[in-house]
């Protein structure tokens, strides 16, 4: 006979992570310990509030954390003021096996009607980059680093940010793409806490968790300087590089 052993609680995981920690740098202030050296991109993560998935009913399959979950948790969510302007939530889509993840601000007008990433002007020039990489949109992810639009397309406040970054992560931990661009300062200060601009960051490999980052201009910075548009197609020839890949013949 079988037993089935009862689903792991993920809070109680965390809870017990937590104060494992907590213990951990209580005993090292008793040692005399005044400083301790720290990631500063974990300790920003610590502060995060979890999100974890809705606990599965009883006698229901255990299931893995999934796009789908992390779609309907964003649908319903009302942690950050954004909610409240919102017409549809835009969690992203594309490949679940993606080479490459686009990661850019936040939804403007278009994507919050379709509750679809980048499908306004900006999406479109996108898509013409991605496909002079060689890819359709389908073959990768598209997502941003908050699921709601900020009114007026302002950027997101810093405290928007962190309460929406937890999806990404999420996102980002499932998906495991070999290269994620991050398009614009906005999406570089989300994911990796870096503050400087981005006509100064861009070009140049960063990691986020180990995962190869490119960070280059948005596109909606493209539409109104077209200049920077071989800029990017540097930063893309890098990135099809770090892949073992070339850019298709143009047409
Ligand atoms: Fe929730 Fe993110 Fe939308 Fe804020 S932006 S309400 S955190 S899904």
């Amino acid at each position: 006979m079988t037993t089935k052993s009862k689903p792991s609680d993920p809070r109680a995981g965390w809870l017990a992570l937590a104060r494992e920690l907590e213990s951990h740098l209580l005993h090292l202030r008793e040692e005399g310990a005044t400083e301790v050296e720290a990631d500063p991109v974990q300790v920003r993560r610590l502060a995060e509030p979890p999100v974890f998935p809705p606990p599965a009913a009883e006698g229901a399959p255990e299931t893995a954390d999934s796009l789908a979950a992390i779609a309907r948790e964003v649908d319903a969510c009302a942690r950050c003021p954004l909610h409240s302007t919102r017409t549809r939530t835009v969690p992203g889509q594309g490949s679940t096996a993606p080479e490459i993840m686009f990661i850019g601000e936040g939804p403007g007008a278009d994507e919050d009607q379709q509750g679809l990433a980048f499908v306004g002007r900006a999406g479109q020039l996108l898509t013409k980059i991605i496909e002079a990489m060689g890819f359709t949109r389908d073959q990768v992810f598209i997502g941003n680093i908050v699921k709601c639009r900020p009114p007026g397309n302002r950027v997101p406040m810093p405290e928007e940010m962190q309460t929406c970054l937890p999806f990404l992560r999420r996102q980002i931990a499932l998906l495991k793409p070999k290269v994620i661009v991050a398009l614009g300062a906005t999406a570089v200060k989300g994911l990796l806490d870096v503050q400087s601009g981005i006509t100064r960051l861009r070009g140049q490999w960063m990691s986020y968790e180990g995962i190869d980052l490119m960070p280059t201009f948005h596109p909606a910075y493209l539409l109104r300087n077209p200049s920077g548009k071989k800029d990017v197609w540097e930063d893309m020839k890098a990135v099809l590089a770090r892949l073992g890949r070339e850019p298709p013949p143009r047409k």
